[in-house]
């Protein structure tokens, strides 16, 4: 049997962490059994579905790298293939019209619950051998329903949380067109999944409640029956479940965050499922291990601090160009226009252990762009007349040095020889003087990445 899994997102909003994480393990569950994985938009929901918030879901596929092998495809593009499949289920029987008004059904409700029962539909349009069936009132257009088993179970064995059943007796003869004719939801993801030769949904376990129906659907189609996995979800660091409360939580807020895709699937990949102690691996690592018998059925916790640990980690396992690439980015878009020299790049060897996010590493390397403006209590406290008479000599000598760490270096011991102070005597002057902080990565080195004309040009602007 060819795998092919699908993740089938409603596009009523951004990709959130949770949504990206059921894609992660489709795509990954796919990829490990050699199938196809399959993207498919469900915005049947007109009022809810936006085209940003496709966008949006696109936008995050692609960032996160999760490519589809077929798709994306749309529901509102297979109204056709629901109709003919509706037309098919009420000519063999398996779905019935049904003129019941809203008013009946509301009284029927309300019955219901003086009874206190679960309210559900009475079955008075559905079709029974010897039954007389009410006469259709004229003018009005019926939905259709299900023809819903009424007894026995339908059961299946979960790849996540293993065995559940419902009885039939609970699930009424649910609609499956509407009066206007339009297909509802549950109806879409069957006659799809059938289609598309789903051979294992996985998804939230938000929908545990509607596979007894889409499995009662697909027996009344002779369509075959996907495997099932449900996901358990995502908790926030407080335990209760993840919401925009919690901060980020669309997958494209953690790109403006700074964070690498490659963390954030990392992170994701951990959410519930697990290798023994194995915390940080590639994404081939994870599509040779995934299954989904080390799954989780409880719900995951969601950890910013461990997060941040494995971005740092990526930042700091990271190609130069790309990470100067994630700095310039960032630098455009804060309005620096000239980010060609220094190097981005370069200045991203210099930083990269040295920060959690790209966000971070786009700030360090902006003073390298734009001359900071040191504060009074910083120039009070470190340009002193000493410390000014140290950059003095260190310009004279630095106006002749080649910009490489060792000459830099070189010139800067010779100033301390000169005038007798020592090293964070003059390197934190020079850092106020040209980064308009304290705190730098080896100054050297610093210098060397700004090179001769930018250093020469802020040591000038304070000497006068
Ligand atoms: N469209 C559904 C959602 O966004 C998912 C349907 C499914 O996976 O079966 O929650």
């Amino acid at each position: 049997m060819t795998v092919r899994t699908r993740f089938a997102p409603s596009p009523t909003g951004y990709l959130h962490i949770g949504g990206a994480r059921t894609a992660l393990f489709a795509w990954a569950y796919a990829r490990h059994h050699g199938g196809q994985f399959i993207l498919r938009i469900e915005d049947t929901d007109i009022e809810r579905s936006t085209p940003q918030a496709v966008q949006a879901i696109l936008d995050g596929m692609r960032w996160l790298g999760l490519t589809p092998d077929e798709g994306p495809f749309f529901q509102t593009q297979r109204m056709m293939r629901y109709k003919e499949v509706i037309q098919q289920m009420l000519a063999a029987g398996t779905a019935y019209h049904c003129y019941m008004s809203k008013e009946e059904l509301d009284a029927l409700r309300a019955e219901q619950e003086a009874r206190k029962e679960k309210p559900r539909y009475d079955g008075r349009w559905r079709p029974e051998p010897g039954k007389t069936l009410p006469t259709p009132p004229s003018g009005v257009q019926p939905v259709v329903r299900f023809r819903n088993p009424t007894d026995g179970v339908v059961a299946w064995d979960d790849l996540v949380k293993g065995h559940i059943e419902f009885s039939n007796a609970e699930l009424d003869d649910f609609i499956i067109a509407r009066a206007d004719g339009t297909p509802t939801y549950n109806f879409c993801v069957v006659v799809d999944d059938w289609d598309m030769r789903i051979s294992h949904v996985i998804r939230g376990d938000d929908h545990v409640n509607n596979t007894p129906r889409q499995i009662n659907l697909l027996k009344a189609l002779g369509a075959p029956l996907p495997r099932y996995g449900h996901l358990s979800m995502i908790l926030g660091p407080d335990g209760t479940k993840l919401s925009k409360r919690h901060g980020a939580v669309s997958v494209m807020q953690y790109d403006e965050d700074g964070y690498l895709p490659e963390a954030v699937l990392n992170y994701l990949a951990r959410l519930g499922w697990s290798h023994g102690d194995d915390e940080i691996f590639s994404m081939e690592q994870f599509i040779q291990w995934f299954d989904l018998d080390h799954i989780t059925s409880s719900a995951a916790q969601f950890n910013t601090e461990k997060l941040n640990w494995l971005n740092a980690h990526y930042i700091k396992h990271c190609d130069d160009e790309r990470l100067g690439e994630e700095i310039r980015r960032r630098l455009v878009r804060e309005g620096v226009v000239d980010t060609a020299f220094p190097e981005p790049a370069a200045i991203a060897a210099l930083y990269k252990d040295r920060v959690q996010n790209l966000n971070e590493l786009a700030d360090a390397a902006h003073p390298f762009y734009v001359a900071p403006h040191p504060s009074e209590e910083l120039r009070t406290q470190h340009l002193t007349d000493g410390a000014l008479a140290a950059l003095r000599d260190l310009r004279c000598r630095l106006a002749s040095a080649e910009f490489v760490p060792e000459a830099v270096a070189k010139a800067l011991k010779e100033t301390l020889a000169a005038t007798g102070l020592k090293m964070p005597q003059v390197a934190i002057p020079l850092r106020v003087v040209l980064l308009g902080q304290t705190q730098s990565p080896s100054i050297d080195r610093v210098l060397a990445v700004m090179g001769r004309e930018e250093v020469l040009k802020r040591l000038d602007a304070v000497l006068g």
